[in-house]
């Protein structure tokens, strides 16, 4: 087991249903610590920024549309296996597929509308973690 780092973003979707402080206990309960954490109105270029790797992919632009429509929550987690971890907490990327019991399954709406971001790899969390902490 290894101490990790990942980012989280709570998406805008899930800010405008009043569900942050929901999400944060399920972090709180699987042993994940909140070691940053802050509100932001991302502007278009910080979301193109933040996920330029999907630059080429025809959802592209809804993406970053919809990632500025409204306040996010960015915290970075600190924890055994944190990116892992973090990821089963969140479940599959289609809330259609997402397993009971995970966030976007008890929160999602569609797969545009995920609920939440998290760190795929242990070297995209640092990138992501420095993209928005420094
Ligand atoms: N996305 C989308 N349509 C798709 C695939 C992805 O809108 O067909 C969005 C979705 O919000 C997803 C994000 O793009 O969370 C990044 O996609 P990725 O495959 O990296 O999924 P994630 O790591 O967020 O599960």
């Amino acid at each position: 087991m290894a101490l990790e780092r990942t980012l989280s973003i709570i998406k805008p979707d899930a800010v405008a249903k009043n569900v942050i402080g929901q999400i944060y206990t399920r972090f709180e309960n699987a042993g994940l610590k909140i070691v940053a954490a802050k509100m932001a109105q991302l502007t278009q270029a910080e979301a193109e920024g933040f996920y330029a790797v999907h630059k080429e992919r025809p959802f592209f632009n809804d993406l970053v549309k919809f990632m500025i429509s409204g306040p996010v929550m960015i915290q970075a987690l600190e924890g055994e296996n944190a990116v892992l971890t973090h990821r089963d907490l969140m479940g599959a990327t289609n809330p259609k597929d997402a397993a009971p019991g995970t966030i976007r399954a008890d929160f999602a709406e569609s797969i545009d509308a995920n609920a939440v971001h998290g760190s795929d790899s242990l070297e995209n969390a640092a990138i992501e973690i420095k993209y928005f902490f420094g």
